[in-house]
């Protein structure tokens, strides 16, 4: 028991990545916050109590991380890091790859005379636009968007069960 434990603290100890994260940030690499209560709230890696439904555990942490998020300057690296990453994502969704990354998007064909037998899938905007200008006739569309919009195809959740799913 005393080396499942022991073993346990090693796997749990970020100090490590910590430093190394900390590196990549000095030399301007990326941005970090380490969102850490350093004192530490006094609970064992495996705590889960009562067994079954763990509510005493849950109960602990988040009284410990309210307590926490009171003390000085703790809120403050919380709203820098969100507005730190709405920036971020602001800036990505200027790129045509922003609808793929976000949305799960790619298209399928589905305008009629299309040329491919198989391969009619692609997994961008322009180049399933690059398709159907140059493999298609422009009666085959009412016009591109339209046309794009129709064989678009983007991540749903929860996910349809389909039918051939056991
Ligand atoms: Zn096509």
């Amino acid at each position: 028991m005393t080396s499942i434990r022991s073993g346990l603290y090693e796997l749990g100890d970020p100090e490590e990545v910590h430093a190394q994260l900390e590196r990549g940030e000095d030399s301007g690499e990326y941005f970090y916050y380490r969102l850490n209560d350093e004192a530490g709230i006094q609970i064992e890696m495996d705590e889960w109590k009562p067994r079954k439904v763990g509510i005493n555990t849950t109960e602990k942490m988040k009284e410990n991380f309210r307590i926490w998020l009171q003390r000085d300057g703790v809120e403050d690296k919380f709203r820098n890091c969100a507005k730190q990453l709405v920036e971020l994502r602001r800036v990505r969704m200027t790129t045509p790859r922003w609808e793929q990354f976000a949305l799960g998007q790619y298209f399928v064909c589905r305008v009629r005379n299309c040329p491919n037998d198989e391969d009619k899938q692609w997994s961008s905007r322009a180049k399933f636009e690059t398709h159907l200008r140059n493999e298609h006739v422009a009666e085959d569309y009412v016009d591109l968007f339209e046309a794009q919009e129709r064989c678009r195809q983007v991540w749903k959740y929860p996910p349809v069960p389909s039918e051939t799913s056991p």
